[in-house]
């Protein structure tokens, strides 16, 4: 081959494959969504439960794995995780028995959902089945799947973050909400380094808990992802802040707002792009304290891993999704 033709096929690989991969990565990201909303819509269909309950658990538990040490990673479709003595029955001698029938006489959670004769923890058709049958046996209404998801849970934070997701899924009717955006309008004069860690210049707590954005007074605030208004209030420290919490149990907190826009509200649902306030000073003192330090957004980001809260450096975030906006603006600019 020519040199010349060789560097030209080189060059030509070089540029084309990122996006090739990155092609398949979406065509594979887009097949499990569809396996799943399927899985999702067979269990509505025998259970009389819409869909999106289903979703909500399988998401919260897909993201607790995702975080845990202490639990096998999943190898199939579903997040939903169900301990060996829980699907077997807690007085059965064999925590790892299939036998749907010695199971059912154990008190155990499996059931055969696909017919094979087989309960497998690890078949998803198995595992939502069982789900739905479990959810089902409580009644098919809003207050009789929360006092399942109370039992089965046994803790009210999890139970809060499901049927947060479960308002999510049933407005968008879609499992595809992984979008974020900057908290700030890109055209904005702004500024931020990463401070994670950092002392606090401002007293409370030790370390810096997030990613410091200055601004200008005024300057809209906009939810960074699809999500749910977890809290909106005064602290003694935040000031005026409010907190929302995505599909993938990770909590936004957005701190020292000189105001929010007037109908919104805890519960809302949010999404990219929202105006959820105004960038401020407020903050250090009683309700209405303000001035004590220059305007910025404080963001912190939080991630619930079933039992506890810990918070995480938001600074690579912040700069993955400026990026991604100026990409997707340029784009778009030149059609
Ligand atoms: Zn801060």
């Amino acid at each position: 081959m020519h040199p010349f033709i060789f560097a030209i096929v080189v060059i030509t690989i070089i540029f084309l494959s990122p996006k090739t991969i990155f092609g398949q990565e979406k065509l594979d990201e887009d097949m499990i969504y569809q396996k799943r909303m399927e899985l999702y819509k067979k269990a509505e269909a025998v259970s009389l439960i819409p869909w999106y309950y289903f979703a909500a658990i399988d998401q919260y538990e897909r993201n607790v794995r995702q975080v845990r040490r202490d639990l096998p990673k999943s190898t199939g479709a579903l997040g939903i995780y169900i301990k060996p003595e829980i699907w077997a029955g807690p007085l059965n001698k064999n925590a790892y028995d299939t036998n749907p029938f010695a199971i059912s006489q154990f008190g155990g959670f499996g059931m055969d959902g696909n017919g094979d004769g087989v309960a497998d923890p690890t078949d998803d058709e198995d595992v939502i089945f069982s789900m739905a049958r479990f959810l089902q046996s409580y009644g098919i209404d809003h207050k009789h799947i929360k006092m399942a998801l109370w039992d089965y849970y046994q803790r009210s934070k999890t139970v809060d973050l499901i049927l947060g997701k479960v308002k999510i899924y049933k407005k968008y009717q879609t499992l595809k909400l992984d979008d974020h955006v900057f908290p700030l309008p890109l055209h904005a004069n702004y500024s931020y380094r990463d401070t994670w860690g950092d002392a606090r210049g401002w007293g409370g707590r030790r370390i810096h808990e997030g990613t410091d954005i200055f601004a200008g007074y005024g300057v809209p605030v906009r939810s960074t992802c699809y999500g749910i208004v977890e809290l909106k209030g005064w602290n003694k420290y935040g000031g005026w802040r409010i907190g929302i919490r995505d599909i993938n149990n990770t909590y936004h907190y957005f701190a020292h707002l000189n105001g929010f826009p007037p109908h919104l509200r805890e519960g809302q649902i949010v999404e990219p792009g929202t105006i959820i306030g105004y960038v401020g000073s407020s903050g250090y003192g009683p309700p209405g304290t303000a001035g004590k330090f220059p305007p910025h957004l404080h963001y912190g980001m939080y991630k619930d891993n079933g039992y506890m809260e810990w918070s995480f450096d938001p600074y690579p975030h912040l700069k993955a999704w400026e990026r991604a906006e100026w990409l997707k603006k340029k784009q778009g600019g030149s059609h």
